[in-house]
């Protein structure tokens, strides 16, 4: 079962959900960096997405 991980849309706020294996950030070596590479974006917008956690978890997801 593949895990799937909850991502916020920066423009319109909507939630969407990925495997976390197809999800990379852009800047993986900025710790403090969740922005999502623009390979995923928003379903409802197109817009840029922010990691958030696991899906239906506390936002203290540690990308490694
Ligand atoms: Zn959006």
């Amino acid at each position: 079962m593949t895990k799937e991980m909850e991502c916020m849309c920066m423009n319109c706020g909507v939630s969407n959900y990925f495997p976390a294996d197809d999800i990379a950030l852009e800047d993986p070596s900025a710790v403090d960096s969740k922005i999502i590479d623009s390979l995923l974006v928003c379903e409802q917008c197109g817009g840029q997405l922010m990691l958030v956690g696991n899906a239906g978890e506390e936002p203290h997801y540690r990308f490694k």
